[in-house]
């Protein structure tokens, strides 16, 4: 009897896989066409000095908005991305657009804002990346002083000595580098130290339980020594109430973001949030 149940359980595993599998091929197809058709957007998050602005940057993050699947944040469909080799061309059309949409705003008026946009460990490890950056900056007449790279410990670590090699080509190009999710990772102090970065950014899992007595404020507290001893910018992300707003300036975060200061919009949003940061929060609805 228990073999039985165990050969349909086997049976019904095999069959869920398969439809499992059937999905992530007809998404990966689908992708694979979603730059061409347009289908690619770039939503907006302010990054404010603490605790309340004005703002000094804003950070890139994709969306897909596909016909046969919907809106698609990033969990949907980046790791497909990430494995399929897919983020390479994705990734070169985020620092494109990117790049595009800061010299709007450069135009605009806005010549202190920076871009910030993510990268994965795939897209570190081609030294392509570096001419990517450069000819990006080259077609839109852009200082290489309004981009921001945000790479993660573990994408910097995946290949560590070809990550570094290319951080380093970058950052002699005169972007800046952020290492985002910090404290998540296991990067050694030694890698951390011969990295390039200007900027460090606390993870959010550090933030959301701030102000509720446990050790998240000494961890913090520590994060924020460790950077500024190595003189980066500390930023903190995922701030969602007044008391994180106002413990996280208190302990010395230069730079706040988070969906109590603006939750990522299309581009025209961040216009509206910077015409009154106060009531930026509520102006658009969460994704
Ligand atoms: P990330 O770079 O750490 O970005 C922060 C994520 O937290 C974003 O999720 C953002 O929408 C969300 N977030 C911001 N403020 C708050 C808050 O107050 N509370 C909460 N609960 N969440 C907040 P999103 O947009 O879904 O992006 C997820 C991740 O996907 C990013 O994490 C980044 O690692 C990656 N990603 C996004 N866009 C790109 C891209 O263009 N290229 C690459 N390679 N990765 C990207
Ligand atoms: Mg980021
Ligand atoms: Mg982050
Ligand atoms: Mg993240």
């Amino acid at each position: 009897h228990a073999k039985k149940q165990g050969r349909n359980g086997y049976r019904f595993f095999e069959h869920a896989m398969n439809a499992d599998v059937h999905q992530q091929m007809q998404l990966q197809q689908d992708l694979r066409k979603a730059i061409h058709n347009n289908e690619l957007v770039l939503y907006y998050q302010p990054k404010l000095v603490a605790p309340a602005g004005p703002l000094t940057g804003i950070e890139a993050l994709i969306r897909w908005q596909s016909p046969e699947h919907g809106f698609l944040t990033p969990d949907r469909f980046l790791p497909l991305a990430e494995s399929s080799g897919l983020i390479v061309p994705i990734g070169n059309w985020v620092i494109n657009e990117a790049c595009r949409q800061m010299k709007v705003w450069f135009d605009q008026g806005h010549s202190d804002w920076s871009m910030a946009v993510n990268l994965s460990a795939v897209q570190l490890e081609h030294i392509s990346l570096v001419d990517v950056v450069r000819e990006a900056l080259e077609e839109h007449e852009l200082s290489p002083a309004h981009l921001v790279l945000e790479i993660t410990e573990s994408t910097a670590m995946r290949d560590a000595e070809a990550s570094l090699k290319v951080l380093n080509k970058l950052a002699a190009l005169g972007v800046s580098i952020s290492i985002d999710d910090f404290g998540t990772g296991y990067s050694s102090l030694l890698y951390l130290k011969h990295l390039p970065a200007n900027e460090l950014k606390i993870d959010r899992g550090f933030i959301t339980e701030l102000a509720q007595g446990n050790d998240d404020e000494a961890i913090i507290q520590a994060i924020i020594a460790l950077g500024k001893t190595l003189g980066m910018k500390i930023v903190a992300e995922g701030v969602e109430t007044p008391e994180q707003q106002e413990l996280l300036t208190r302990l010395g975060c230069d730079t706040l973001q988070g969906y109590l200061l603006g939750r990522p919009g299309p581009a025209d949003m961040v216009s509206t949030i910077t015409e009154q940061p106060e009531r930026a929060p509520d102006l658009v609805p969460a994704f």
